[in-house]
């Protein structure tokens, strides 16, 4: 009887290194916690930084899926590849002393770390915006946005970046808020997008008025659409309509526009579990995100570990109290709705609306 033999490939191999794989952005997680336990900081920057403009951003919020994957979480716990990945950007990012390390990727070819195809830099770059460049236009200032920007100026595209908010960065400026992501950190990384000669238009949206036949008309010969999803989830359940009740998104984009938005004296969460809608707790509204982006197995084996986290994400938005905490655990088991999309209900709370 014939015998199937299937011989592994590269992409078999490539495959069992799971927390590259597990990252968006394929970042060779594993070479640079091995670089940074050799005490090579820099060049571990440089293994995080090549694949991913936001490095420094991620190394402060990235939700990690990296560490999901990892390896070493079927034995007992991850490997913190995103603290890590903290660490080095803190000493060789945009935030810290050394902002300039990263320009090595666009003049030398840094040798450490897996490439993928998608990778870049790989080639020196020159930022003269010459005429003959073709140009591309790419619809939102968002980290897609962005990171599409930045990719595409390697590539030697004229990139204009159109944005309709009067600040660019998308949810990491509007939704994240500053206490976890601040906004001089969020901004040096920009920057040095536009350092590749990338044009941001702010306060132009793209509107039935202003669409793809004028951008044409431009001479954009290109588009790339990325306008995120600024809209909360509805929830089915009686009263949602109510003065008083509004969802997370709306709190946060208005908050972190500036605008004050009046919560009262006593603020309820409620948060979907299953299909029941579970309060979770009263608390102060200064505890509202609590639950954004809390990666509950994770945070369930700290707590066992009794660890308390200032370097984390997960950690720094840590559950205030236990019944939020095993509410969230409950949600890991059986939640089948985005993570990061939650309807903040508030009881005594002003409407939405510009103070
Ligand atoms: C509260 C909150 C907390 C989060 N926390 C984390 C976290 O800790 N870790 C993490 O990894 N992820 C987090 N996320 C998720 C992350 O922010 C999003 O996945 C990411 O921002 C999506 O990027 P994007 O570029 O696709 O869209 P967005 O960031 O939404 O950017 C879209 C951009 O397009 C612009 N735009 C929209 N319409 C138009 C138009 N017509 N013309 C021009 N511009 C337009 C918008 O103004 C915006 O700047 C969080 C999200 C939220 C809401
Ligand atoms: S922390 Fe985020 S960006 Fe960094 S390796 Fe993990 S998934 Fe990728």
């Amino acid at each position: 009887m014939p015998v199937a033999v299937r011989f592994p490939d590269l992409e078999h191999w490539k495959a069992q290194v799971k927390c590259q794989m597990g990252c968006p952005v394929a970042t060779d997680a594993g070479r640079y916690v091995q670089l940074i336990a050799d005490r090579r900081y820099e060049d571990a920057y440089l293994v995080a930084r090549a694949p991913n403009p936001f490095a420094s951003v991620c190394g402060r919020v990235c939700a990690a899926p990296c560490e999901d994957a990892c390896r070493r979480g079927s034995i007992d716990e991850p490997i913190t590849i995103r603290a890590l990945k903290r660490f080095v950007t803190e000493r060789y990012g945009v935030e810290s002393i050394h902002p300039e390390t990263q320009d090595r990727l666009r003049h030398e070819l840094v040798t450490e770390g897996n490439r993928y195809p998608g990778h870049l830099p790989v080639h020196p770059l020159s930022s003269d915006a010459s005429p003959a460049r073709r140009k591309v236009a790419v619809i939102g200032s968002g980290p897609a946005g962005l990171s599409a920007a930045n990719d595409l100026a390697l590539l030697g595209y004229a990139v204009t970046v159109f944005e309709s908010a009067d600040e660019p960065g998308g949810m990491m400026r509007f939704g994240i808020p500053e206490y976890r992501l601040p906004r001089t950190l969020l901004a040096a990384e920009i920057d040095k997008v536009r350092g590749l000669g990338v044009k941001l238009e702010l306060r132009t949206p793209l509107t039935a008025g202003f669409g793809l036949s004028e951008l044409r008309a431009l001479g954009f010969e290109a588009f790339f659409l990325s306008v995120g999803v600024s809209k909360g989830r509805d929830l089915a359940v009686p009263g949602v309509d109510r003065d008083g009740v509004v969802k997370a998104i709306d709190y946060l984009l208005n908050v972190n526009r500036g605008y004050r938005m009046s919560l009262g004296r006593r603020v309820s969460r409620t948060e979907r579990i299953t299909d029941e809608l579970t309060p979770l707790t009263d608390s102060p509204c200064s505890q509202a995100f609590t639950c954004a982006s809390v990666r509950p197995p994770l945070q369930t084996a700290r707590r066992r570990r009794g660890l308390s986290d200032s370097t984390s994400s997960s950690r720094a938005l840590s559950a205030p109290n236990p019944a939020a905490a095993s509410a969230k655990d409950r949600r890991s088991a059986s939640c089948s709705s985005p993570p990061l999309v939650r309807t903040l209900s508030t009881s005594f709370m002003a409407p939405n609306r510009r103070a």
